[in-house]
């Protein structure tokens, strides 16, 4: 029999990779650490929106986790439900099986909410993962290629017209790749013509980008509207009906695509009666440790983690994950050793939005940026932040390689031999 004691980690993301990355250093041999996660990648999820405007691909953005680390033992496994009283973990890949733990921590991130509001499942398409985005990308070149080949003009209008709700970091960052891509791609397309393609953005409150100051949420405004993306503030979506989004205020706004960054929802492994939750999220303690069960901790976000430093729950940001890992990691350790465990503090360096057209809005310890030095900051920060000395080079190559040639307009055909 192994006297060896089992931490399992649920969830590849941000939270779960940075967190195994840190305890490898520092964790007891006699722990085996797991990493259970769907997919065997971490994806940096803040450069999705550049793959929907094919600025760069798919495997710019995916990190292969088995690459970052090396003393945990990784499992590409969905994680159905997790037995707190017997210690089991439920999972199933291609047969079920079960794993048991002394230490949990719980870093499932959330999913797309699809059943926010009626329709949203069935008519939208939405932004939360690599596939999510290269079906959004698939599905602006499929209307690009169905528009300049229809006889009716009104129809070739709005087969191009594209909107997205929500104007948070990702719907503002989606919009602005959008217009930048039908801009460039256009050209290609002889029966369509550059005014016809209308990209509009909807938004709940009356600034875009809230988390940002009020300075830049009026620099992205007149930046969109001076390129013609159609904004309109203080509107939510009531449901949404096949090309068409019914407002609350009783407007309608048509469009044949509808892009949806609004709404998530935690896992349903996550929100488990036995452990504390509000909305589905795990309220954990201010050291992240979970309450009514030794041995969970929670972060990332799928956890409402209190912020010391705020006085509130921390963001669901990568930063945040980030940060919360790296304490986490000495917690779980000082734990362990019978010391006292820290209270999770952090004060945010600063929050970038590339808004298209080489133009970014970033705000760093303070300073405002916006424009091309927004930019090439969002830029050399994301190239710093992506996993891997290989993804960071790739990257930085594409990134430059793309800025001289025409945009990617190639229909990635997912379909297997034989399908029509
Ligand atoms: C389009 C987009 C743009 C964003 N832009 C920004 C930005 O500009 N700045 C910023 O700070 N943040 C941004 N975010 C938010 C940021 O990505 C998240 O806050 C961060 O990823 C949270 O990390 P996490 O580890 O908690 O969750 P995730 O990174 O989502 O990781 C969750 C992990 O859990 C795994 N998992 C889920 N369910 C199961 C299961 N049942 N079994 C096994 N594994 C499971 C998943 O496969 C994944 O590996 C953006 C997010 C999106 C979607």
């Amino acid at each position: 029999m192994s006297d060896q004691k089992r931490l399992v980690i649920i969830g590849g993301g941000f939270a779960g990779v940075t967190l195994a990355a840190k305890l490898e250093k520092t964790m007891p041999k006699d722990w085996d650490i797991y990493l259970l996660s769907k997919t065997n990648f971490i994806t940096y999820n803040p450069l999705l929106p550049e793959v929907i405007g094919a600025s760069i691909l798919p495997g710019h953005v995916q990190a292969p986790i088995r690459l970052i680390l090396k003393r945990t033992r990784i499992r590409m496994v969905t994680v159905d439900s997790i037995d707190y009283q017997s210690r089991t973990i439920h999972y199933h890949n291609n047969r079920a099986g079960s794993l048991g733990f002394e230490q949990i921590v719980i870093a499932g991130g959330v999913q797309a909410n699809t059943e926010m509001l009626p329709g949203l499942n069935e008519h939208t398409f939405p932004l939360k993962t690599v596939g999510d985005a290269l079906t959004i990308r698939n599905q602006v070149v499929e209307r690009l290629e169905q528009a300049t080949i229809h006889p009716d003009q009104e129809e070739r209008k709005a087969l191009t017209t594209f909107a997205i709700l929500g104007g948070g970091f990702s719907g503002v960052e989606t919009a602005g790749e959008l217009e930048d891509f039908l801009c460039s791609a256009q050209r290609f397309y002889k029966n369509v013509e550059q005014q016809d393609c209308r990209v509009i953005l909807i938004h709940g409150t009356d600034r875009l980008l809230p988390e940002l100051s009020e300075k830049l949420s009026a620099t992205t405004l007149k930046n969109f509207e001076k390129r013609g993306i159609e904004v309109h503030l203080n509107e939510r979506a009531e449901r949404v009906e096949k090309g068409n989004i019914a407002l609350k205020s009783g407007k309608s706004i048509a469009a044949t695509t509808i892009v949806c960054t609004i709404g998530t929802t935690p896992h349903t492994f996550v929100d488990d009666p036995a452990i504390p939750s509000q909305r589905g999220k795990i309220v954990t303690n201010p050291d992240m440790s979970v309450e009514g069960v030794e041995g969970v901790w929670a972060l990332g976000d799928c956890a409402l983690v209190p912020n010391e430093r705020s006085g509130s729950f921390s963001p669901p940001t990568a930063q945040f994950a980030d940060r919360q890992a790296k304490i986490l990691a000495k917690n779980i350790v000082a734990k362990l050793r019978g010391i006292e465990t820290q209270k999770f503090s952090y004060k945010p360096q600063g929050m970038l939005a590339s808004i298209g057209h080489n133009k970014a809005v970033a705000e760093v310890f303070g300073v405002r940026f916006s424009g091309l030095i927004g930019f090439m900051l969002w830029r050399g920060i994301y190239l710093l932040k992506v996993p891997t000395l290989a993804r960071k080079v790739r990257l930085f190559l594409e990134w430059n390689w793309a800025m001289f040639f025409p945009p990617d307009i190639a229909h990635l055909g997912f379909k297997r031999s034989g399908e029509d």
